[in-house]
């Protein structure tokens, strides 16, 4: 039984150490001309190019998203940047256009190619013509059924396959979606979506333009195109009956918390699923894998087992709110970035790549003095006593959640 490698989405250098700290094998990044993520996308090519160096320092992996697919003009500027990228020797260039795929074979840059999911690939045959034309490994359509990958492994038993496990899902065919397009002339083939399924929307008769008729669903009414979020994580003993090479987790935009709570969930339920090992974050996972932001988890595609796959009730994501970042352990204290109001006497959840402890705060101090609350607003950074002796290692990548308590 092979265990895949569990990717993350990394869409600025912090985001990658997080993910990396929390436990990704491998990432996947890009510069906005060139990858799905144009808006809020923090690296340029030299940042890229150091973030490759970065992952190989630390036996990581990373994947250079090339997934856009391009217009006549884009066609020289991606082959300059391609170039300059390859001589960082990243593991693979993700690509879903052919001609993309074509330039960077023309290029002879000797960087194995990953076809992205975006190329909607549903089956054995599509996955039989890409590897015969050079492609490594193929990132299966996001919505093709458990069984439908089963069959797929079965017919191309030697071929690199990699699904999604994680993360937003369209309500359109992935990669085929003109909603945003239409409404805002932003292009979501092109790194541009503006997220337009998730807006409000309402019928208007052709005679009363100023009336606006709510689209009521249910009880909850309205958001017709709202797709909850895809949520593998209970389905990992399931999904390791096929042999898969990788497990991706969506969410360039996604924050850093999001990062570090999905990578660090997924890694100690496949720790403990594919090498049998013990872990003591796997009892906080079902509550860990929900404080991110998100939209209701669902498992469709992969399992139609009756979820619902929308969710009608509001496009609000906001769930767990991140205190702070924890920059080190000062003796008992911990120095804190802080990005949310902290005040003495809060219960927060203390959470390093290593474990994950209930704290109350006892004492918060402000370039030496005493102060009772602390505010991200005004940037502080703060040291910080809590209730308990924290273990010596790993809170240089520490996050301080605001919460009562791990289930
Ligand atoms: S508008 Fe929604 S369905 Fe369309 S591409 Fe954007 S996220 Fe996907």
């Amino acid at each position: 039984m092979k265990k895949p490698e569990l990717i993350l989405p990394a869409g600025n250098y912090e985001k990658l150490i997080y993910a990396i700290a929390y436990g990704a094998d491998a990432v996947y990044a890009g510069i906005p001309e060139t990858s799905l993520r144009a808006k809020y996308n923090g690296f340029d090519v030299g940042l890229l190019k150091e973030a490759v160096d970065y992952c190989h320092r630390h036996q990581k992996k990373i994947y250079i998203t090339t997934n856009v697919y391009a217009r006549e003009d884009d066609i020289p500027r991606l082959s300059r940047h391609l170039a300059e990228i390859a001589e960082s020797k990243p593991d693979a260039f993700i690509v879903s256009d052919p001609g993309i795929f074509r330039v960077v074979s023309s290029l002879k840059l000797h960087i194995p190619v990953h076809l992205s999911t975006q190329a909607n690939t549903t089956n054995s045959e599509s996955v039989k013509f890409w590897i015969d034309r050079g492609i490594q490994r193929i990132i299966l359509a996001r919505e093709l059924g458990f069984s439908e990958i089963a069959r797929i492994r079965n017919r191309v038993p030697d071929a690199e396959l990699e699904i999604f496990v994680h993360g937003a899902l369209c309500i359109s065919y992935s990669g085929r979606c003109l909603l945003s397009s239409y409404l805002t002339g932003r292009d979501a083939n092109r790194g541009n979506c503006a997220g337009a399924c998730r807006w409000r929307y309402f019928v208007v008769e052709e005679s009363r333009r100023n009336d606006f008729f709510e689209i009521q669903e249910d009880t909850h009414g309205t958001y017709i195109f709202n797709s909850k979020d895809l949520c593998l994580i209970d389905m990992v003993p399931r999904l390791k009956k096929i042999d898969i090479d990788g497990y991706k987790v969506e969410g360039r935009t996604k924050n850093t918390f999001y990062l570090a709570l999905v990578a660090m969930s997924y890694r100690a339920v496949m720790d403990v699923e594919f090498d049998g090992t013990s872990s003591s974050i796997l009892p906080h996972v079902s509550t860990l894998i929900k404080m991110p932001d998100n939209h209701g988890f669902t498992h469709r595609f992969m399992f139609n087992d009756g979820y619902v796959m929308q969710s009608y009730g509001d496009s609000d994501t906001r769930h767990q709110e991140v205190a702070g970042f924890i920059r080190e352990l000062e003796g008992d204290m911990l120095r804190v970035e802080v990005k949310n109001p902290i005040s003495v006497g809060d219960s927060v959840l203390g959470i390093s790549p290593r474990e994950i402890q209930p704290l109350i705060v006892k004492e918060i101090q402000l370039n030496g003095r005493y102060i009772q609350t602390a505010y991200g607003a005004q940037k502080h950074v703060v040291r910080v006593r809590v209730n308990r002796k924290l273990s010596d290692t790993g809170w240089e990548y520490g996050i301080l959640a605001k919460s009562t308590k791990v289930e």
